[in-house]
């Protein structure tokens, strides 16, 4: 049921007295998030419908690589997190159940993985293999910030391969790069996937997908061809520091701020060894399992939409992320012909399986209609009032771009309506 009088949107006409990134700001007026406490956000039903379109573009290209989607906990004993070392990091949260055993809340799935295939793989017959979850991490991070961009606790695509040597390693790694390569197009992001550092997780290469945008913590140098984290730019061939200035082969890059939105690690065997993972290769030798770990933060990707694409009025989605495709706003009361109109115009795109947000509301004026609708940023906006009617035409606003669109039919066959809705929605961004 998606009637905006009875749908659970709560805009606002002013951001929160905190928020300084755009995502923040309009995620928040635009009745998508709500915080809770410091990095603690809670999605309302149109953000969520954001955040699952993510998740399930991301769930058709891991499907698509052959990995198998399951479930792991997030509250966790502590032992294997001993084994690894990994229970010193900061980051972790530690607690203590009311037995007196020690807990930890994941901040990501390496050590639960790893644990399982030290039991269940025994032989190389049992690989390669992709495994992988969606899955909320906990994470006491210094600073969490800037909205939904840096929560304490937020859901990460995490899959794991499993090889039984470092070139099946590398064949795993490749078919991620080519999933996530698809992912980040079919989001409709602008986005670059540049050499990573390999930080906490320890391995031997990595690479970050970042999408530039100004709550960007990190900045990334761009030329013809060329991207690179600012910190690890200096180690590519060519690349030089001029004063301030970043030139490779003598031609200046360019620099911008960016937000990672996913990472892709070669473990190698870093948590095969203390986990206790290994195989029995073809002459019976026990052997490590070669590792690699990938994640993806679904709510990292929903903000950096909004930074990207938003402009003065509000949020403009990449049509593939929008929440819905419509937002069909009625100018009239209950009773005259306009709102019968709009009933009708409304149940036929619902019977069309378009997704469509209807503004029924009946104390709310056009402007603020038309403000709340521009601020949401469906792709398309159908406004149907006294005019429509006395014209038999729908007057249509395309978001992205601003440019006029063609007026619908509002008196012909209805299931043309339905049709010329597709055909719009082909031609958008
Ligand atoms: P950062 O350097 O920004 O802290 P990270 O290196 O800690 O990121 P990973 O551990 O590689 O991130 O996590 C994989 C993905 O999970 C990231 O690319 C990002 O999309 C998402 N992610 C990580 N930390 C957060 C967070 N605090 N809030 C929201 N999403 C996050
Ligand atoms: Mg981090």
């Amino acid at each position: 049921m998606t009637r905006l009088s009875s749908y659970l949107l709560p805009t606002e006409k002013q951001p929160p007295a905190d928020a300084e990134a755009i995502s923040h700001k309009l995620m928040v007026r635009a009745g998508l998030v709500r915080q809770m406490g410091a990095g603690m956000w809670t999605w309302l039903p149109a953000g969520w419908r954001v955040h699952q379109r993510v998740v399930q573009i991301i769930r058709e290209e891991m499907d698509s690589i052959g990995a198998q989607e399951m479930l792991m906990p997030v509250l966790q004993p502590a032992e294997p997190w001993r084994k690894t070392g990994r229970i010193e990091i900061d980051e972790l949260f530690k607690l203590t159940d009311r037995k007196g055993s020690e807990l930890v809340l994941a901040m990501t799935h390496e050590e639960a993985v790893t644990f399982h295939i030290a039991q269940i793989v025994r032989s190389y017959r049992d690989l390669p293999l992709i495994v992988y979850h969606f899955q909320v991490k906990e994470r006491d991070e210094p600073r969490p910030r800037a909205g939904v961009l840096r929560t304490r606790e937020f859901v990460m695509k995490d899959s794991y391969s499993f090889d039984r040597d470092l070139a099946g390693l590398e064949e795993s790694y490749a078919l991620h790069v080519g999933a996530y390569d698809r992912i980040m197009d079919r989001t409709g992001l602008r986005w670059y996937r540049v050499e990573g550092d390999v930080g906490m997780m320890g391995g031997t290469g990595a690479h970050e997908y970042m999408a530039p945008c100004p709550a960007g913590e990190d900045e990334i140098v761009l030329g013809d061809g060329y991207a690179a984290n600012v910190e690890v730019a200096l180690s590519s061939p060519g690349v030089e520091k001029v004063g301030e200035e970043y030139l490779k082969d003598g031609v200046p890059l360019s620099l911008e701020p960016a937000i990672e939105v996913g990472n892709i690690f070669k473990l190698g065997t870093r948590y095969s060894e203390p986990l206790g993972a290994s195989y029995l290769d073809e002459s019976g030798a026990e052997q490590p399992v070669w590792m690699a770990s990938y994640g993806i933060g679904p709510a990292r990707i929903v903000a950096a939409a909004v930074e990207q694409f938003a402009d003065e009025h509000g949020i403009s989605w990449p049509k593939t992320l929008a929440p819905f495709a419509v937002h069909l706003v009625v100018i009239g009361k209950t009773g005259t012909p306009e709102r019968e109109a709009a009933e009708r115009v409304y149940e036929t795109l619902r019977a069309g399986a378009i997704d469509v947000l209807y503004d029924d509301r009946e104390a709310i004026g056009p402007g603020e209609k038309f403000a709340d609708a521009e601020l949401l940023g469906c792709p398309l906006r159908l406004t149907v009032g006294k005019r429509a009617v006395e014209s038999g035409e729908i007057e249509v606003q395309v978001r992205r771009g601003r440019e006029p669109a063609p007026s619908l039919r509002l008196d012909g066959e209805l299931e043309g309506l339905v049709r010329a809705v597709d055909e719009l929605w082909q031609g958008l961004p």
